[in-house]
């Protein structure tokens, strides 16, 4: 599985580990309302990376 990443300089979401727009490091971003214990979160999670490729981040 390919997990969405985010630039921690310039705040850019990414696949890759160095970001194409600044050339820093990309952490793994986690969504700001995740809960381990919802059982919806993998669904919502998929949701919102179909919103990202909409919205042309991936
Ligand atoms: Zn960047």
């Amino acid at each position: 599985m390919r997990y969405i990443l985010k630039c921690v300089s310039c705040g850019r979401y990414t696949l890759k580990e160095a970001c194409p727009a600044c050339s820093s490091k990309a952490v793994r971003a986690v969504p700001p309302k995740y809960s381990p214990d919802d059982k919806y979160g993998s669904y919502r999670r998929q949701v919102k990376e179909e919103t990202w490729m909409k919205e042309g981040l991936l």
